[in-house]
């Protein structure tokens, strides 16, 4: 982990500019609620991107197929931090997958399509800063992951 000053919004940015090609394909306009201002953490943007990038890789992945893809990602301060919601319309993760979702090698895409180590990966970047990670909602409307991340430096 490289930690430094950097501003969520702007990795939020740098998150989507890496999938705009993807999103085209599926003629996706993502809806981006953040606030008109920086929200400054201590963390490895970076790796942070690399969280939103796997996220929205999985809701495209959910979404393609059908015909009307939504990706939602909103930026609202909680608890001495930011949460972070990424939303999508997709499939829907089954009950029985969601205990396992996180675990490394976890997939159910099938050994071709998936390596099962986005959401593994995703977790112990948010865990190395501090924060939590979690299906927050899911269903046939579709799921929504919810990051937590410590606006303060001290838990780096
Ligand atoms: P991979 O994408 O390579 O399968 P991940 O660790 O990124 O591995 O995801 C693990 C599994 O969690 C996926 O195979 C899929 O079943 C499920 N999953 C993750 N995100 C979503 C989502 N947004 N919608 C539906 N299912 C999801
Ligand atoms: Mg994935």
């Amino acid at each position: 982990l490289e930690p430094r000053a950097c501003d969520l919004v702007a990795i939020v940015h740098a998150a989507m500019n890496m999938l705009r090609f993807r999103l085209r394909e599926l003629s996706c306009e993502p809806v981006l609620d953040l606030p008109a201002r920086l929200v400054p953490l201590h963390a490895d943007p970076a790796q942070l991107k690399q969280v939103i990038v796997n996220l929205c890789f999985n809701a495209i992945d959910a979404m393609s197929g059908g015909d009307r893809p939504r990706l939602h990602l909103s930026l609202l301060d909680e608890d001495d931090g930011v949460c972070l919601r990424v939303q999508d319309a997709g499939s829907g993760i089954p009950e029985e997958c969601l205990p396992r979702i996180f675990d490394p090698f976890f997939t159910t895409k099938g050994v071709q399509q998936g390596t099962g180590l986005g959401l593994s990966v995703c977790f112990s970047i948010i865990q190395q800063h501090g924060g939590t990670i979690e299906v927050e909602s899911t269903g046939p409307e579709g799921t929504t992951f919810a990051i937590w991340l410590p606006l303060a430096a001290e838990s780096l």
